[in-house]
């Protein structure tokens, strides 16, 4: 079984399980079956639809269809005020707590910030961040403080920092996404695979295990 654990837009490309991310806008597009994260994205919070964005994330994260409060997070490079992001972000990780959920994170050059965060909140629940790019070093570190990081596009460029970062973690740590891209989790697999040298069938068992893991579902 492979799964994708981020992932945009209703189709599957190939997984046999995806966690579908829905932005506030997207959750009357949710379904009784599947799995999703449901959380407002930093690039789209603004000032005036703030509350009623939050609103809209928490009726819909109480479903247990929604297994992560995400994607939520910082991003530096957006024109988007951080002061207004952290808010965002702070009350959706108060959500996540509240409901007992695990987060999937958007970090963009806010590693340091995030980390210091998870510090402050300590939560039990663990924080999965998506399109990890960073240092092996940051990885390390990150895994240690309780975060998982998930890998997709960035592993077919060996010499980035993020697939240096993959070829380093324990593979509990590890998942695999297409987020928007158009290639399919097949792909990912084979070359996730390839990258660790383990059988498809080993990956694929790891994957479901830290996938039961994070999420705390049982068997
Ligand atoms: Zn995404």
């Amino acid at each position: 079984m492979k799964i994708d654990i981020h992932r945009h837009g209703a189709d599957s490309g190939g997984a046999d399980r995806v966690l579908r991310n829905l932005f506030p806008e997207e959750v009357p597009q949710m379904h009784a079956e599947g799995c999703y994260s449901v959380g407002l994205h930093p690039w789209l919070v603004k000032e005036e639809t703030l509350d009623s964005d939050l609103e809209t994330v928490a009726a819909a994260a109480a479903q247990p269809q929604v297994l992560a409060i995400g994607e939520a997070g910082i991003d530096k490079i957006k024109p988007v005020s951080l002061e207004l992001q952290e808010r965002a972000f702070r009350r959706q990780i108060e959500l996540a707590m509240e409901l007992d959920k695990p987060m999937v994170l958007h970090c963009v050059k806010a590693y340091n910030e995030i980390i210091l965060l998870r510090k402050e909140y300590k939560p039990i629940q663990p924080w999965l961040v998506h399109w990890f790019y960073a240092s092996p070093q940051m990885a390390l570190e990150m895994v240690h403080q309780g975060f998982l990081m998930s890998f997709g596009l960035t592993l077919f460029y060996e010499k980035s920092k993020a697939c240096r970062a993959f070829m380093q973690l324990p593979l509990e740590g590890i998942f695999l996404e297409t987020d928007n891209a158009d290639y399919s989790i097949e792909q990912v697999y084979t070359q996730a695979a390839r990258l660790r040298d383990l059988s498809m069938t080993t990956l694929e068992k790891q994957m479901e295990t830290n996938f039961t893991t994070c999420f705390n579902i049982i068997k």
